[in-house]
């Protein structure tokens, strides 16, 4: 093996996802190998202003190392701008393990990850994503206490999807709110891709209040129980984006707004769980808003699991996590009154006060 790369060889693989670090304005990434357990992994931290980088570790089986790069710089950008616009004091990090979750997990690769994590002295806070289960996190926990979201039986603040849910929920409101002059969602029809842990709770809240509710999902014995327990209709694989619907909530994959689905839907609102929806944040975002379509932004309305993570690093009571979930109702309605105002997609202007508080906050720290 060759100790050094070719000019050619860098120029070709690393440049553009190095200049992507840069021009998304990282303040730290890590590269994290250890041979004996068979550790890779990446850290990325983008943005430490407002507090520590908090958000969870993936492991994923990437195909190659780039591949998990790109996957671990978009994802921490985005926490930066989560916890910005919910207010917290928290900044954005992410970390990705690449393996197979099925058969590349043991103690010595969590534990070792730990000591990464650890060796960041409270910079990077991590907590469960994909791939990951709460034994793997209490075996970080063996090597860091830079870990949150750790079971209640653990001390920590428990499963944070009901939250998310209940935030997806407010926002939804929010947007009925605008697009219909009142957030009663009874009557409307709404559907919901992907009934997981966020998916099922939304279903439950959204039949509650009397929506005409449509699930779907690639699993089907989960999608058949739902069904029977909410007694919902069932849309199979992608002729979602034809269904008749008021409203699509996408809570399974991101970019599922993109080129060969904006043109389809027949909504008037999105508001989902999954992050990164729109395939591009930009042109897709763009494209909804000439459709008539209001989009309430991912990143807002589903930040209720980051803020009851935040419970455990601020030391903020359940009840104040769920007013702050509860205030996404409000932040989502400021949003859509800007994006009117100001004639930018609600996408942008999130984007925009969630920079405005790090730019701000940057600038009296600067001070003290
Ligand atoms: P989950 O894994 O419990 O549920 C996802 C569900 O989507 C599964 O039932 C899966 O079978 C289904 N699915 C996958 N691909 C699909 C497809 N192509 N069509 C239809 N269904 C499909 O995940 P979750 O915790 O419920 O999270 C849902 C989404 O919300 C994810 O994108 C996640 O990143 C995001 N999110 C979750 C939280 C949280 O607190 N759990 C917080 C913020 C964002």
């Amino acid at each position: 093996m060759k100790d050094v790369l070719d000019r050619e060889e860098l120029a070709v693989d690393m440049n553009p996802v190095i200049s992507k670090m840069f021009n998304t304005e990282h303040e730290q990434v890590v590269f994290c190998q250890d041979k004996s357990s068979g550790l890779k992994a990446i850290i990325a931290i983008h943005n430490t202003t407002l507090g520590p980088a908090l958000g969870g570790t993936r492991m994923w089986n990437y195909s190659n190392e780039l591949e998990a790069l790109n996957d671990v710089l978009r994802l921490s950008r985005g926490m930066t701008f989560k916890a910005s616009i919910s207010g917290l004091n928290l900044g954005g990090g992410k970390a990705v393990i690449i393996g197979d979750s099925y058969t590349q997990k043991s103690e010595a690769l969590f534990r070792r990850f730990g000591k990464f994590v650890n060796s960041l002295s409270g910079k990077y806070i991590t907590a469960e994503d994909v791939g990951i289960s709460p034994k793997d996190m209490e075996w970080v926990s063996m090597e860091t206490k830079h870990v949150s979201g750790l079971p209640k039986s653990l001390g920590g603040s428990g499963d944070p999807s009901p939250v998310t849910a209940y935030g997806v929920y407010m926002g939804m409101k929010a947007a009925a709110k605008k697009q219909y002059g009142s957030d009663n969602l009874g009557g409307k029809k709404v559907t919901v891709q992907g009934v997981g842990h966020v998916g099922e709770t939304l279903v439950k809240h959204l039949s509650n209040e009397g929506a005409v509710v449509t699930i779907a999902d690639i699993n089907q014995e989960r999608v058949a129980s739902v069904a029977k327990l909410y007694g919902t209709q069932v849309v199979e694989g992608n002729a979602i984006y034809d269904w008749d619907m008021d409203i699509y909530a996408p809570c399974a994959l991101g970019a599922t707004l993109n080129n060969n689905t904006i043109e389809r839907l027949r909504c008037s609102i999105v508001a989902g769980a999954a992050n990164n929806q729109l395939h591009d944040e930009l042109i897709h975002g763009q494209r909804l808003m000439e459709r008539g379509v209001l989009y309430a932004p991912d990143f807002l309305i589903n930040a209720g699991g980051l803020i009851n993570v935040y419970r455990e690093v601020e030391g903020i009571s359940e009840a104040r996590a769920m007013e702050l979930t509860e205030n996404i109702y409000n932040t989502t309605g400021d949003i859509f009154n800007r994006s009117e105002s100001t004639g930018v997609t609600p996408q942008v202007a999130a984007m925009e006060i969630a920079k405005d508080r790090i730019h701000a906050i940057a600038k009296i720290k600067s001070v003290l």
